[in-house]
């Protein structure tokens, strides 16, 4: 009975081409990927610099295994928390700006701990639409009143700002949208925190590593700073290996120590990821090279496909998204470039809103103008 009801929902997805599956690698993470037996060019990951199989990385792994073991074994408060953490904490603070961060497991897990930590019933929390799911979540979790505004409508937000007279205010927001690749006006919603004495809450999963000097992220994009942001990114996109962290002021992180549960009540990750996250800040500060290729190809995809009966979305950054609409017709190009040995996922609802399907197609610097070139020609032929 209580089966047959999970097998109907399912059996429902699957009527409505929204059946998700798993496909399974059997190589590491890079633009060569073999899937299912299968190799494939991929454009479907999130490892924008081509870090994730970076031997540099790999030998830092295995030399903080070497000295420090495989499980932290407990949570930071209790004796969980070792030097490699605490020296990749400082690390960050200083190439974000801030004066303090905190590691968390994953940004999904930062997103829950922050948001529940810094407010609650009676406060209100106030979110673009088209936020990663985590940040939903998050708000749920807080119980705080939530207020999302359109995509982008500063206008909406503001309005829905005026009426807010009671409680702690927290704007959230993605920097760079995940499943569209634009950015967020932040200045603009920084200055409307300013206003509404409200904090802004920057989610730059996707700006990390990439955007700004050095890498910085979305805040040295805009080269804004202020004590009202409250900053997280993660550590398995740009960075290349797994986890999070964000970054604020003292009193901001004193509270996500003493409050945040998915940060006191969770194993610490193994200390030698954080051996390993560190060699990758320093790539990602010596990566100009890495940045400049990545965006090359982005400039020679967006000429690429500018006459396909699809549009690319407005985006600047290496999510690149292809829009397509029915969720059967971006499944059928999806398998169209299986067939030409290209790998691009199709994205569909609920992950993006009801009529949106897409090809999310991402970019690294790990891809070569050849490459490139050789998704334009089968989407191309796919477009005949
Ligand atoms: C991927 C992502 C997260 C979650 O980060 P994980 O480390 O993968 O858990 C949070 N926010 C955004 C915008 C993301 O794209």
């Amino acid at each position: 009975m209580i089966f047959s009801s999970l097998q109907t929902e399912l059996d429902e997805r699957a009527a409505n081409d929204l059946l998700r599956s798993r496909r399974t690698l059997s190589t590491p993470q890079t633009p060569r990927i073999t899937v299912d037996g299968k190799p494939y060019l991929a454009f479907s990951s999130n490892d924008y610099l081509g870090l994730a199989n970076h031997p540099q990385l790999v030998a830092a792994l295995q030399q903080g295994a070497q000295q420090w073991g495989v499980g932290s074994g407990a949570a930071h408060l209790v004796n969980g928390h070792f030097s490699p953490h605490h020296e990749l904490e400082s690390q960050l603070s200083d190439f974000i700006d801030k004066s303090e961060s905190l590691l968390f497991s994953t940004g999904y897990m930062a997103n829950l701990g922050v948001v529940q930590a810094l407010v609650g019933k009676g406060d209100t929390v106030f979110a673009d639409k088209l936020n990663h799911a985590s940040l939903n979540d998050a708000m749920l979790l807080s119980r705080a009143e939530m207020k999302r505004y359109r995509h982008g409508d500063l206008a909406q937000l503001e309005q829905l700002l005026s009426q807010t007279k009671k409680g702690r205010k927290l704007i959230i927001t993605d920097a760079v949208f995940s499943m569209d690749g634009d950015i967020a006006p932040l200045p603009e919603l920084l200055a409307l925190c300013e206003q509404h004495d409200a904090w802004l809450y920057v989610d730059d999963a996707h700006g990390f590593g990439v955007l700004g000097e050095q890498g910085r992220g979305s805040l040295s994009h805009f080269g804004i700073a202020s004590p009202r942001i409250i900053y997280m990114a993660t550590l398995g996109k740009a960075a290349g290996v797994s986890g999070a962290f964000v970054a604020a002021e003292k009193v901001v992180i004193d509270t996500l120590i003493n409050h945040a549960h998915s940060y006191v009540y969770t194993t610490a990750s193994p200390p030698a990821l954080s051996v390993a996250l560190s060699k990758s800040l320093q790539l990602i500060a010596q990566g100009d090279a890495l940045r400049e290729q990545l965006k090359k190809m982005i400039t020679q995809l967006r000429k690429g496909l500018a006459d396909l009966p699809w549009q690319l979305m407005p985006s600047d950054t290496a999510i690149q998204p292809l829009l397509i609409g029915d969720s059967k017709q971006a499944l059928a190009l999806s398998e169209g470039l299986r067939n030409h040995g290209i790998w691009v996922a199709a994205i569909r609802p609920p992950t993006v809103p009801q009529g949106t399907a897409r090809l999310r197609i991402t970019l690294s610097a790990a891809h070569t103008s050849s490459d490139v070139d050789q998704l334009i020609g089968a989407l191309h032929e796919l477009a005949c």
